[in-house]
């Protein structure tokens, strides 16, 4: 389906496919997480790496089609630096972006925008939103891990707990 894609969302998301920025491992990632889109057979893992609040590094490793790995490439250059909440917001903004919306003026997309192609082929979405589902994943687990090792446990569990 990509030769139907308009000119110029063909060139950026085979550009990321053929030459995939941000590929590989990452030693020492406090995140490292996959997911998979059976309906086409794409593979992702994100590692990313914390530190003060901010993804400092991002690398990915996966295998499927060529949307599937271009968008692992475009998103993983668009978290790395991010703090936390902004990387949050990006893929609110990708979420709405491949549900209809217009791009969301106040969060820079990047190449990422190219991804909007991808709305005409619904069986497609999938493969683009593999690469942001994993990420949220992954920061939902670390932060759900995190906030119960701050060292300060309560007492007895109050009627308020839900754990
Ligand atoms: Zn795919």
């Amino acid at each position: 389906m990509i030769e139907q894609l308009d000119e110029l969302y063909r060139e950026v998301i085979l550009d990321h496919f053929r030459r995939p920025t941000h590929s590989g491992e990452l030693p020492g990632a406090q995140i490292s997480v996959e997911g998979t889109n059976p309906l086409c057979g794409d593979a992702l893992t994100f590692h990313l790496r914390l530190e003060d609040g901010k993804i400092q590094q991002v690398r990915f490793q996966g295998k499927g089609c060529a949307i599937s790995q271009a968008a692992a490439s475009m998103l993983a250059g668009q978290l790395e630096g991010k703090p936390l909440p902004e990387s949050r917001r990006l893929i609110e903004a990708m979420k709405a972006l491949m549900q209809g919306q217009g791009p969301d003026p106040a969060v820079d997309l990047g190449d990422l925008e190219a991804l909007a192609g991808v709305r005409k082929f619904p069986v497609r979405i999938k493969c683009a939103a593999l690469s942001w589902n994993v990420v949220e994943q992954g920061l939902t687990d670390y932060s759900q891990q995190h906030s119960g090792a701050t060292g300060c446990k309560p007492q007895a569990p109050g009627p308020a707990s839900l754990a």
